[in-house]
């Protein structure tokens, strides 16, 4: 049967593996033999499903968004992600990684992060077991970020500046690597998104699926059926994407749309819209599509929304492009901002700048009056209100 998971060599179609130096070889090789034991362990299950219970608040409701649907003239339901402890979706795999950790023995943890937001779910799930926690952040972004170096400092994680490069997240990631590659046997590293070298993509995967998960009993309770006909999600790393697609992902009934950030246009220089403008190459260990220039250097990205400013995409959505799986769709800084507004004033929901990307689709792609369109609502907009203040001068 054709598949769009993973393959036992963290392949999706031609992207995925793990391409990484001798020297993490062996870190990589403990969580590649061990994850999926793990994962399958009832004691890590219980914990695991307690703590989404419990601590982050799932279920999270599928909400029939009335307003929005008139407007659109199709059923549009959002997937509440915002109401995750933290305020977006990051924590499912944090929760499940720190828990993955202690699986392994594992008494430090490193992450990397650029706008702060994964940072920031790290920092929460280490104060919550009481583990030492490093992150790793680029000088720019510390003082871009403040409010999220605070938070972060405020649950007990050392922030580290990492001084080379450009100081933004990639310089950062680099900083983690090196520092994994000197504790291979205490540390575990976070990552945040489903990027990376093998296993983390299919790690990070399965930890989001309990997003789709609920979504099929929500909608068979709402209305008869487990599957909608559209799925769709903001897509940076595209673990929230991968989330609400897990479980649909084989299933050629329901639509994937993939909805990334076109910052000032796609053709501005200025953008992140990878699967319009990325060549296949190497990023953070793992073969996919990244921006790049014509000798091979990763390209500085830009978007309006922190968490979608990444110069590739994860494996899943490389080949969900390349093989037509996936529709994806570029959406300006311009047209998210509008759509936030927009989603704000229909629905009482302020939306994280990100998910409002999401949001601008309808005014791209018409749907049918019976078509079910489920959005994923990654994250709430407390995080962005300067920005939508200075933005809309409110
Ligand atoms: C981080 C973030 C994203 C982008 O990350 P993905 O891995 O692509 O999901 C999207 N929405 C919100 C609210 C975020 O915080």
């Amino acid at each position: 049967m054709k598949t769009y998971h993973a393959d036992e060599r963290g392949y999706y179609g031609e992207f995925g593996g793990a391409f990484i130096p001798e020297m993490l070889y062996p870190n990589c090789e403990e969580l590649r033999q061990n994850y999926l034991r793990v994962m399958a362990e009832p004691s890590f299950q219980e914990e695991f499903r307690q703590l989404l219970k419990d601590y982050v608040g799932r279920p999270t409701p599928l909400y029939f968004a009335e307003r929005l649907s008139e407007k659109y003239k199709t059923k549009i339901y959002l997937k509440r992600e915002d109401l995750c402890h933290t305020g977006a979706h990051k924590v499912n795999n944090t929760i499940g990684q720190i828990l993955m950790a202690k699986k392994l023995g594992k008494n430090r943890i490193i992450a990397e992060t650029g706008a702060g937001q994964h940072g920031v779910a790290t920092a929460t799930v280490c104060a919550l077991m009481g583990i030492e926690c490093v992150v790793y952040m680029g000088e720019i972004d510390i003082a871009r970020q403040a409010p999220n170096v605070a938070r972060m400092k405020m649950l007990g994680a050392e922030v580290r500046p990492a001084l080379s490069g450009s100081r933004t997240l990639k310089d950062a990631t680099n900083e983690a690597i090196r520092d994994w590659i000197n504790n291979p046997v205490d540390t575990h590293y976070i990552i945040g998104s489903v990027v990376g070298p093998h296993p983390y993509p299919d790690m990070v995967a399965r930890f989001q699926s309990v997003i789709s998960e609920e979504i099929k009993w929500q909608l068979k309770e709402k209305e008869g059926r487990e599957n909608p006909d559209y799925v769709v999600a903001c897509v940076g790393g595209g673990s929230n994407a991968a989330g609400i697609y897990y479980h649909y992902l084989d299933n050629p009934e329901v639509g994937i749309v993939a909805v990334e950030a076109a910052g000032k246009g796609v053709k501005s220089g200025e953008s992140a819209a990878t699967s319009a403008l990325g060549k296949v190459g190497i990023i953070h260990g793992s073969k996919t599509l990244l921006m790049q220039t014509d000798d091979g250097q990763i390209t500085e990205p830009y978007s309006i929304s922190a968490g979608l400013d990444y110069p590739g995409v994860g494996p899943m959505h490389a080949h969900l492009f390349k093989s037509g799986r996936g529709e994806f769709i570029s959406i300006t800084d311009d047209e998210a901002m509008t759509a936030g507004l927009e989603i704000s004033q229909l629905e009482g929901i302020i939306p994280a700048i990100e998910t409002s990307h999401a949001f601008a689709i309808f005014d791209y792609k018409k749907f049918e009056p019976s078509d079910i369109v489920v959005i994923n609502l990654s994250g709430r907009g407390d995080k962005d209100l300067q920005t939508y203040i200075d933005y809309f001068k409110l």
